[in-house]
């Protein structure tokens, strides 16, 4: 053998960032707006600590150790500790339903549970329930009656251990999906495809993170270990910038402050944060690079931030991809194209990095070419790619290892993907699909809209026709007649929606993505005017 084969180990980011970028801040802005800044060097040395107290209250290698928190640096100590000791950390949303919550700590087995004060009266409320825990450590409050705390724990450690044993294939991570369908299933993220994907997403054309990098990464550390952000930031050694709440202005507040050149959310967030910067009059402050992933970013918002200078990475991915599946680049050619030309490339999803491979299929399982029209069920396969819910007994892939996303998509011939819905949200008209996203997307770019929903709904000829639920921004007025004029040249005549309703507000599920489930079920039974008039 030519080569060293140092094993890929979550552990190795932390001791390379505690070593080589010892002083590169780790800021945290706490739930009662106070803010403390700590450096890689101290969590590396704090994980040291994190893990001699786990394996001090019985942890073994393999034990799942649960989070139930927002994004600080004490969760992120948690979550390199909990890796140097051999644990699996199990972030748990806690957004999630009380039962969702009991049935996926139960399923995952949690031995700990570290939590914010915020979440103690969920905690209080289910302990009972979750018979598995031996521990219940709060992460931002003094001890008390039957529960630790973080601090007296850390305290109470060296800082002298030895990281245990592992192999590049052990788990080291375990986030469940939110179950849409069925019960919440598991997805196991391993040390080796941890460190591939957070190599991955410091390239240019991905995350484009470096030394210099400011990152605040909105996404929680529950959804998709926050998009895998504190691991890349790690190899580069960027400043962190954490929030424990995600209101528009405190975040506002702190982008200004840190000087934060980049940050990762769903659109949700952004909408709440462009309505500040609007009353308010706040900037962008340093920000260079928004990424917008987990549901499509609308082109009004893509507009608004490359208008401003600032390059948006869209990207697409899932549980099941740790997250990054695929990302919008900037072709060779760019800077040849006109600003409608670019902002079209940057609604699309983007392209699979190194690593990934992308395919859709027919219903027969029949790979589709990439000619831009063709449609079909979007799968992919690659080392950071789930091969088997946790616990299952089979696999989730096919024999080839592609795994199904239940997204439906179409691939452009220059390798650009774009999703046109979840398999589940499609509206079936006359034998045809309408992209429900496509329609939603320009919606929210018609005056006086804040936020778009498209659903189908029954109709006797067509089988399902889509109206439009709208959030109105406040202040402005919008109408009926004002959406459908402003769709009429930018959607296929077919696909303009029967009716639009008006709203206060729309469902959100616990990542902060429209809930289609609950509309579908809500309009179900919607009558639509030109049925019930004639
Ligand atoms: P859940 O939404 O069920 O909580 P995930 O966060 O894993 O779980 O969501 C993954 C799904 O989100 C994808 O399968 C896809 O439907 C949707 N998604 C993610 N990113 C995008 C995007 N950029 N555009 C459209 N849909 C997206």
């Amino acid at each position: 053998m030519g080569m060293q084969g140092q094993p890929l180990l979550v552990t190795s980011l932390i001791d390379h960032a505690a070593r080589e970028h010892s002083d590169r801040e780790i800021v945290s802005r706490w739930a009662d707006g106070s803010q403390t800044r700590t450096s890689w060097g101290e969590v590396g040395r704090d994980a040291r600590r994190f893990a001699a107290a786990m394996v001090r209250l019985g942890m073994n290698k393999g034990d799942r150790i649960a989070t139930l928190a927002m994004n600080h640096g004490h969760h992120l100590v948690s979550w390199y500790g909990s890796a140097g000791m051999g644990g699996v950390l199990h972030t748990v949303n806690p957004r999630l339903f009380d039962e969702q919550l009991v049935y996926i700590i139960n399923h995952a087995e949690d031995r700990v549970l570290l939590f914010d004060a915020a979440f103690l009266p969920i905690v209080e409320r289910l302990r009972d329930q979750l018979p598995t825990i031996d521990h219940f450590i709060l992460f931002d409050a003094p001890a008390r009656e039957g529960y630790s705390s973080y601090r007296d724990l850390i305290d109470a450690e060296d800082g002298n251990f030895q990281w245990v044993e592992l192999d590049e294939r052990d788990p080291v991570g375990l986030c469940y999906t939110s179950g849409t369908t069925g019960n919440p299933k598991g997805v196991l993220y391993e040390h080796r495809s941890n460190v591939i994907h957070a190599i991955t997403e410091i390239q240019p054309d991905v995350f484009g993170l470096s030394n210099r990098s400011v990152i605040m990464p909105i996404v929680p550390m529950f959804h998709a270990n926050s998009w895998g952000v504190p691991f890349a930031a790690a190899t580069v050694g960027s400043k962190l910038v954490f929030s424990a709440t995600n209101d528009a202005e405190g975040l506002c507040d702190l982008m200004q402050q840190e000087g934060v050149t980049h940050s990762a959310g769903v659109p949700t967030v952004w909408i709440a944060m462009f309505a500040h910067m609007d009353a308010s009059g706040t900037g962008y402050g340093k920000l260079e690079r928004v990424i917008i992933g987990g549901s499509a970013a609308p082109r009004a918002m893509i507009e608004r931030f490359m208008k401003a200078g600032i390059v948006v990475g869209h990207a697409w991915g899932m549980t099941e991809t740790s997250p990054i599946g695929t990302m919008g680049k900037r072709p060779w050619n760019w800077d040849d194209l006109g600003f409608d030309e670019q902002v079209d490339i940057v609604c699309r999803q983007g392209c699979p990095p190194f690593g990934v491979e992308l395919r859709i299929v027919d219903d027969a399982d029949q790979p589709l070419p990439r000619d831009g029209k063709s449609s079909g069920r979007l799968q992919c396969r690659g080392p950071w790619i789930i091969k088997r819910y946790f616990k299952a007994d089979s696999d989730a892939t096919d024999a080839d290892g592609w795994f199904d996303t239940g997204d439906v998509a179409v691939i452009h011939p220059d390798g650009v993907m774009q999703i046109t819905d979840r398999a589940k949200d499609v509206i079936k008209s006359g034998g045809e699909w309408i992209s429900s996203i496509e329609l939603e997307n320009a919606a929210v770019g018609a005056p006086g809209v804040q936020e778009a929903a498209a659903v189908g709904v029954y109709h006797p000829k067509w089988d399902e026709r889509p109206i439009l639920l709208i959030v109105k921004k406040p202040g402005t007025e919008a109408s009926e007649a004002g959406i459908l004029d402003y769709l009429k040249d930018k959607v296929a005549k077919w696909w303009l929606p029967d009716e639009v309703v008006f709203v206060d507000e729309l469902p959100h599920t616990a990542t902060g993505k429209i809930l289609k489930r609950q509309l579908r079920d809500d309009y179900k039974d919607y009558k639509l005017r030109s049925l019930t008039d004639a």
